[in-house]
Formats: C-alpha cells, structure tokens, sequence
C-alpha cells in the first residue's frame, strides 16, 4: 500500500466531516513494513531448503491454482481477486464452474460414506441452499484451499461456510433472525449497548468469509433471497454518530469492534477508530473482531498491505496511552491452521499484540473431545491464541442442522477439564437469547433435557425490565 493510499478513504468522506489532522499524523507514522522474507522467517518450520518453498504449499492442490507462487499465495490482492463468492445479483455459471473443477465425480454421503453423491448432485444441492440461506456464499482463496474436496461434506470447513440444502432440517421456532435482540439494545446506528461498561462497535457489515451461521446474519453479508439486510457501511458520519455516544457514556469503558469483520476495514480505517477510541477518556480498552487469522491469514504477511502493521501501530499507541488493545479472532477447526498461520501469529504475538480466540461449537465440526481438545492445543501451544470462549451456537435463523444441544457443551467441558492446563480452558458459554449476554454454560437455573430448555438468570445485565428476566435457551429438534 502507498503512503499516500490511506487518504483516500478519508478524501471520500470529507463531505461529511474535516479530516483531523491527528489521522494525517496516525497514517504517516505507520511504520514501514518488514520484508515478506523477514514475515515468513518467523514460521517455525524452516529446516528444510528455503523458508518460502519448505512449506506445504497445500493451494496447488485446487487445479486453478496449481502455478501460484507463496509469494502470489501471500498477496493479499491477489487473495481478493480470487475470492471465490456467489451472492443473488452474481453469476452461477461462475461458482458451478469453480466447483466442477474442484469436485471428483462423486464424493461420499453424510448419513453412509459407502453411499455416493454424484459431483452434479452435490452443486445443485448448494445452489438449492444458496437460494434457502440466510448467508451469502464467500470464502477468500486460503480457506477454500483448506478444504478436503475429495469428501467436502465430511470436511468441517466446507461446513461452515457452503450452505447445502439437504443437510437443513426445519428451524425451531424460537429461533430468530436477531436472536441476541441486538437491535433492541442499540441506542444509535452502530453500537449495541447491553452491559454498563462494555459495548459493541459495528464500523462495517461486511467480512471476507461468510460463515451461514452468523448471529449477526441480519445485517451481515451481500444482499440474499430470503430477506432484506440492515447495511452498515463504513462511513465516517454514521461512525461519529457512535463515538459521540460512546464518549457521551462515563461509565462505558470497554469496546469491542465487531461487524462484519475489523479485516474488512482498510488500514487507515483501523488505526482511526483505534486512534478514536485511545483518545477518549472514558476508554480504558478495546478489541478489534476478526476471522482474518482463521480465513486469510496470507494477508498479515503481505508486504504490500500494513493492515498488520496499523494493528500493531494502534496496539503501541493504546500502550503508550496506558490502554489495552487486543485482536479477537475466530478459529473453530484445528483444519484452518496451517504454517501461514502460525507465521501470521508469531509476527502478531512477537509485537506484543494479545490474540484471543472465540470458537462457536458446531455440529460436526468441533463437537467431538478430540477435535475441541485439538483446537484448543493448537490456539495455545502453536499459534499462542489465547483460547478465550467456546460459545454454544446462537438461537439464529436456519442453524437448526448446526446447532447442538447444550448437554454436549456440558459433556466437553467436563472431559477436556482437567486434560489442558486451566489457563488455556477456554470458558464455554450461552449467550442468552433476547439479549442477557454471556453466562458460564454450566451456570443454568434449571436444564430440562426431554425438552430441552435450559433457563439462565443474568443480574449484571439491567434496564428495559430485565432485573428478574429469566432466559432460556432450546435444544435444537433434531438430535445426533
Ligand atoms: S466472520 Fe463473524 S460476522 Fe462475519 S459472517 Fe462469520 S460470524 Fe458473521
């Protein structure tokens, strides 16, 4: 990125606000970027040959990428070029063509993996679940080359992401689109506020991977056929729309820039709202939301692009300002790591920047001892993540065939306790629908399992008559 790139942002704003000259002195004093050889050196697989090429370059494997170099692979505009997408207004003949190459004839079934699913079967199967999703389909290069193509629907990423129609089941009726009530607790354009000293920035609506099960799938995402989407775009007068209100709060000291994604913000975006936040006095912390690390992690390496670096740059600031800044990520699989990941978070984490992770437990995709037990190992002891929260999967519209019910929770954290030192057990969580935030999963009034309704009480979480409510979270219908 040019030094003179990051105004351009600010320039298309300037109709609605005067660029402070602080921003001008926040983007020119970006550090200049390592070389991407340095960046790369800090993998620690460097043994065999050179750093660059004794890597698995496992993208060769998807034949439309069979000739790209690390160093094409590592360029983030070259990642955004490829992102591999289908939304209602784009052409399917793109997506079929992408899967027809990727696909073998045919792949094994969910219920048997004797049975077989012809490659023809298995597209129209995720166009018939495009057309039923609450989620735009968008994956960038990185993570749709971590999938196994040879048995996708066995593949815990290719669940995540691609919706098929036959793995869907009827939704429980109490799930909702805004299931958190977010919009309930927003008292501007931007900003959910539902704890007394802790809120929600939404800068942005969009992120470079799509995951169907959003909680936040009513605003987040290109437009789909379902419904209509609340936008959220980053635009500087709706921002200091929120910032006004967040300064206006004194007893408001802690926030969290979500969306969409902070990797979706461009870098003079992210160390504006950084420096933003640093300035107010109020403000004594902040973490920035990303699936970045999870979903293209190439791009903190990318000596071409200093998002990496503005986060690194906004991370001093907040320390020198005697404040704390922290990026909170989204790993749900062990599969999403790869050597480029680990690279990424050395360069995070040797910066002295603190990287939390926040997993969403899935129906056959982390739901196992194993596979929980592996992820949380590999958060803390390769990537040296913070294996922060395992959160039970939200009461969102078309969820049903990923959620699972709250006993498995309970049954993971019994069993993984006690086999993983107790600073890197990750606390598994409910966050209550209707708005009662976050309790401890085990921390249940009562939990019925014929029914499957488990009811929580949330003191700490006041107002709109919220003192006694009691919460409950529904299994899902169906079950294993
Ligand atoms: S990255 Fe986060 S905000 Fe974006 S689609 Fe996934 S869950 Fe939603």
């Amino acid at each position: 990125m040019s030094r003179q790139a990051p105004l351009r942002w600010l320039a298309s704003q300037s109709a609605t606000r005067t660029v402070p000259s602080t921003l001008r002195r926040t983007i020119f004093t970006v550090p200049p970027r390592a070389s991407q050889a340095a960046s790369l050196a800090a993998c620690p697989e460097p043994e065999q040959g050179p750093v660059a090429s004794g890597h698995d370059e496992f993208w060769r494997q998807i034949p439309m990428w069979r000739d790209v170099s690390v160093d094409q692979f590592t360029s983030y505009a070259w990642s955004k070029k490829n992102i591999v997408e289908h939304h209602k207004r784009s052409r399917s003949e793109n997506l079929q063509g992408i899967l027809r190459v990727v696909l073998p004839d045919s792949v094994p079934c969910d219920s048997s993996p004797n049975k077989l699913q012809r490659r023809e079967e298995l597209i129209e199967d995720v166009f018939q679940g495009i057309a039923a999703s609450t989620m735009s389909l968008r994956l960038m290069p990185y993570i749709f080359s971590r999938i196994n193509w040879q048995d996708p629907r066995h593949d815990p990423i290719f669940r995540q992401f691609f919706p098929v129609k036959s793995l869907m089941v009827p939704d429980h009726p109490k799930l909702k689109l805004d299931s958190l009530h977010e919009n309930e607790d927003s008292p501007v354009d931007g900003v959910v506020h539902r704890y007394p000293d802790k809120a929600l920035f939404l800068p942005v609506s969009v992120c470079p991977t799509y995951c169907t099960f959003c909680t936040r799938s009513y605003a987040v995402g290109a437009e789909v056929s379902t419904f209509t989407k609340q936008q959220m775009k980053p635009i500087l007068k709706r921002w200091e729309h929120a910032f006004a209100y967040i300064e206006s709060q004194p007893g408001l000291h802690d926030v969290v820039v979500s969306g969409g994604d902070a990797y979706y913000l461009a870098p003079d975006q992210l160390a504006y709202i950084g420096e933003r936040l640093i300035k107010m006095k109020n403000i004594r912390k902040f973490r920035f939301a990303s699936k970045g690390l999870a979903v293209c992690p190439n791009r903190v390496l990318d000596p071409e692009d200093r998002w990496a670096d503005a986060l690194i740059w906004v991370h001093r600031k907040a320390l020198g300002a005697g404040k704390r800044m922290a990026l909170h990520t989204h790993f749900n699989s062990p599969n999403e790591v790869s050597w480029i990941t680990q690279a990424a978070c050395s360069k995070l984490v040797e910066a002295g920047v603190t990287i939390r992770n926040q997993t969403v437990l899935l129906r056959g995709v982390n739901d196992s001892v194993e596979t929980m037990s592996a992820l949380i190992r590999t958060l803390a002891d390769s990537l040296r993540v913070a294996p922060y929260y395992v959160y039970q999967c939200d009461m969102v519209k078309n969820t049903e065939h990923l959620r699972t019910p709250l006993q498995t929770m309970l049954d993971l954290e019994t069993q993984i306790r006690g086999s993983i030192a107790g600073f890197d057990m990750p606390q598994f969580i409910v966050d209550l629908p209707e708005g009662g935030g976050k309790r401890l999963a085990p921390t249940f009034l009562s939990y019925d399992r014929q029914t499957g309704v488990s009811r929580y009480m949330a003191p700490a979480v006041k107002g709109k008559e919220k003192e006694d409510k009691v919460y409950e979270y529904y299994d899902p219908c169906i079950m294993a």
